[in-house]
């Protein structure tokens, strides 16, 4: 009998194993408008945009701020800021669970204040990583707290965006990383193509690129799918 119990459980540890590889893909936080964005990060410094272009359109947005020619350079941001209004509803990305929240900081620029996130959520997704949001005003989640992805118009809602902590502006910091504090090592959600291994957002809409003119982005869908 006891032999038989340790097999089981042995099994039931290698499927989870398996489970927890499968990567999570992620919405907009936020309700779909194509927000302007102004800091990102890029885990491909130095990429050809030639190398990349899809039916015309440049596929990727991570990390192009700095232009040299036709190759594109880490700005040094670790997540994706969103910049929108105070008081703007943010959505959990995808399904999990709340790991940990800071609600101590007041609604104005103290950039020491939680770290330099200000007010902010910490969910833990199905494949391990953690995805982070910043900067808010409201916090309206608590640690252990079931998150589901809500399909359709709306989503599940963990705050409202304001910009505590070390912010310049209104903004939503977005990151996904492998944990909640220091030493975490942070994803590029923007990292390739969807369907790729290392793209974490749910499928595209190209939007007008604010950044350069003229040109299109893909941004992230706004609804679970
Ligand atoms: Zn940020």
């Amino acid at each position: 009998m006891l032999h038989r119990s340790s097999l089981a459980l042995s099994c039931l540890l290698v499927f989870s194993g398996v489970e927890a590889q499968a990567t999570t893909y992620h919405r907009l936080p936020l309700p779909y408008i194509p927000w302007p964005i102004s800091a990102w990060m890029d885990h491909s410094a130095g990429h050809t945009l030639t190398g990349i272009v899809i039916d015309g359109v440049d596929i990727r947005y991570d990390g192009t701020y700095i232009s040299s020619g036709s190759s594109y350079f880490h700005d040094g941001h670790r997540g994706t800021d969103f910049a929108l209004p105070e008081g703007n509803v943010v959505y959990a990305s995808a399904s999990g669970t709340v790991v940990y929240t800071n609600t101590s900081c007041p609604d104005k620029i103290q950039p020491s204040c939680g770290g330099g996130l200000g007010n902010w959520v910490a969910i833990r997704h199905p494949d391990g990583k953690v995805s982070i949001y910043g900067h808010l005003v409201r916090v309206d989640v608590s640690v252990g707290q079931v998150i589901t992805c809500v399909n359709g118009p709306s989503g599940f809602q963990v705050g409202l965006s304001g910009i505590s902590g070390n912010s310049t502006g209104p903004h939503l910091h977005f990151e996904l990383r492998s944990g909640t504090r220091g030493g975490d090592v942070s994803y590029d959600p923007f990292a390739g193509p969807y369907s790729q291994s290392l793209e974490y957002w749910y499928r595209y809409a190209l939007v007008n690129d604010p950044l350069h003119p003229g040109q299109k982005m893909h941004y992230p869908a706004a609804t679970c799918q």
